[in-house]
């Protein structure tokens, strides 16, 4: 990095004040005006980078170009100062915007891995017993998620077993090392997939990141790096490395990173990024931008090791269900093929028979699915499974508003088949349970402007009619007055 720094620069202005120095070594200078200069951060040449500028450093003068220039002050603009300010405790070398070196910035390899050894609380060592059985873990999912046994069952069994995994640890004597059980989950949007694994991180009480496979690029392209989802990870577990390195990470959208067909250009936000997820999801130690989605000179970095990171992609994989449909009409008896396809048409559940095979025909690359080795697809949700949403989960979206009513001492009761409207009218939208909020909502909207005008209203009651646009709900006037609970 020194030798980068320009002190014949600095003897270039000198000169250039003293004219009688220059005068004496004209040819000396000549061949200085013919040497190039470099950028300190990216290396480039002065003729390629375009005009370098001249940062005091130390005492010597350091020469920028104008793209690492930008890409600094973009950093700063798009970073959480806070992030960087915590992550200088164990970034040596700080955060000094016009006096950096990228080593003194990032700090040496070492110096990145003490940030480990903060002068945190000892935790408990992991033991057995900290780990929730899976019934335990299916029993608490089933109190907020409905439906979905399998998916629900799959889940908990795997999560069992990659913190037995953990407690392991790399011991290998007996020769048998434990893989990690990352998974891949295929469900029609709105079916809880997210909402599944939120509730999980929440019992399980580990950091849980959330992200969107469609904004990640290869490195240098437009976009995040992949490592920046290891950085989301970190920003949850509040910068403590260890907590991160037991986490989960959430990838959604994961059928948006398919290999793309027939294309002759390079496809850097498809196969690239499977590519560049591999050594994520296997388990490896890699730097990443501290508070920001991509690495430059500018951003602090942090080692993490993914071993025991525990990855859930996450897709909806549209076209996939015509893929099944038609790998088991061909494998079905010549003569009864007409037959077979119009029964798997009205499969609603279908993408429960998939296979390794019927992803890699949708553009997953084998490697990749390699790393996942627990495959599971959810239920598509049907009115009654809707139903049930709207009213048996311990945080369903009707307690929610029977609270916010409660609060005005409104009772807010809804009639079965006005539910069952609800469900149907959510069933159209095709967009799962997500419909349901919007729904309520809407029908909300009136209720909850006009009821605290009127102190007579104790009870509203919503009506198929009303759902349908018919008619009003119910409004019960006087009677016995709700207390807050
Ligand atoms: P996606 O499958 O697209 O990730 P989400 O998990 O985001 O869907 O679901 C959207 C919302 O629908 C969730 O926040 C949750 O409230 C509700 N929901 C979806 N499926 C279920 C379910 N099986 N049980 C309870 N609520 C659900």
């Amino acid at each position: 990095m020194e030798d980068d720094l320009t002190t014949e620069n600095n003897s270039e202005t000198e000169k250039k004040a003293d004219g009688s120095a220059a005068d004496s070594s004209a040819a000396e200078g000549d061949q200085k005006e013919h040497r190039e200069r470099y950028c300190s951060l990216c290396h480039r040449p002065e003729s390629v980078a375009g005009k370098l500028m001249e940062i005091p450093y130390l005492g010597r003068n350091m020469l920028i170009c104008e793209d690492c220039m930008q890409k600094g002050l973009d950093t700063v603009r798009n970073t959480n100062i806070s992030d960087i300010l915590q992550n200088l405790g164990s970034t040596p070398g700080g955060f000094n915007l016009y006096g950096f070196t990228p080593v003194d910035f990032h700090g040496t390899q070492e110096q990145r891995e003490d940030g480990k050894k903060k002068d945190k609380p000892e935790k408990k060592k992991l033991t057995l017993k900290d780990i929730p059985e899976p019934h335990i873990i299916k029993q608490k999912l089933d109190e907020y998620v409905i439906g979905q046994e399998h998916a629900k069952k799959v889940i908990s069994v795997g999560v069992y077993n990659h913190y037995k995994r953990i407690l392991a640890g790399p011991d290998q004597s007996d020769g048998v090392e434990i893989q990690k059980s990352n998974m891949l989950m295929i469900g029609p949007t709105g079916s809880g997939k997210s909402y599944l694994v939120q509730t999980l991180a929440r019992l399980l009480d580990v950091p849980l990141a959330m992200t969107d496979a469609t904004s990640l690029t290869e490195a240098g392209y437009i976009g995040d790096d992949i490592e920046s989802v290891v950085s989301k990870l970190l920003a949850a577990s509040d910068n403590d490395v260890a907590r991160c390195e037991t986490g989960i990470i959430f990838i959604d959208e994961i059928d948006k990173i398919n290999k793309k067909k027939n294309t002759n250009q390079r496809d850097v936000s498809g196969e690239a990024v499977q590519q560049g997820l591999l050594k994520l999801l296997e388990g490896s130690r890699v730097e990443v931008p501290v508070g920001a989605t991509s690495k430059n000179a500018m951003v602090p970095l942090q080692t993490v090791d993914t071993t025991n990171i525990l990855f859930i992609c996450a897709g909806a994989f549209p076209d996939l269900e015509d893929i099944i449909r038609e790998r088991l009409s061909k494998t079905s008896s010549m003569g009864f093929q007409a037959q077979l396809k119009d029964e798997y048409k009205d499969d609603r559940n279908i993408l429960q028979k998939v296979t390794n095979e019927d992803l890699r025909e949708f553009g997953m690359i084998p490697e990749f699915l390699g790393r996942l080795p627990v495959v599971f697809a959810l239920d598509a949700l049907d009115e009654d499974m809707l139903v049930k949403i709207l009213k048996e989960p311990k945080n369903a979206i009707i307690r929610q508003y029977q609270k916010l009513l409660a609060m005005d001492h409104v009772k807010l009761s809804f009639e079965d088949d006005a539910l069952h409207a609800i469900a149907a009218k959510a069933l159209k939208k095709d967009t799962g349970a997500r419909a349901l909020r919007a729904i309520i909502e809407d029908l909300m909207l009136d209720i909850m402007y006009e009821t605290p005008k009127d102190p007579n209203i104790t009870e509203v009651i919503i009506t198929k009619d009303y759902v349908e646009h018919k008619g009003a709900p119910k409004i019960v006037f006087g009677g016995e007055e709700l207390r807050l609970p």
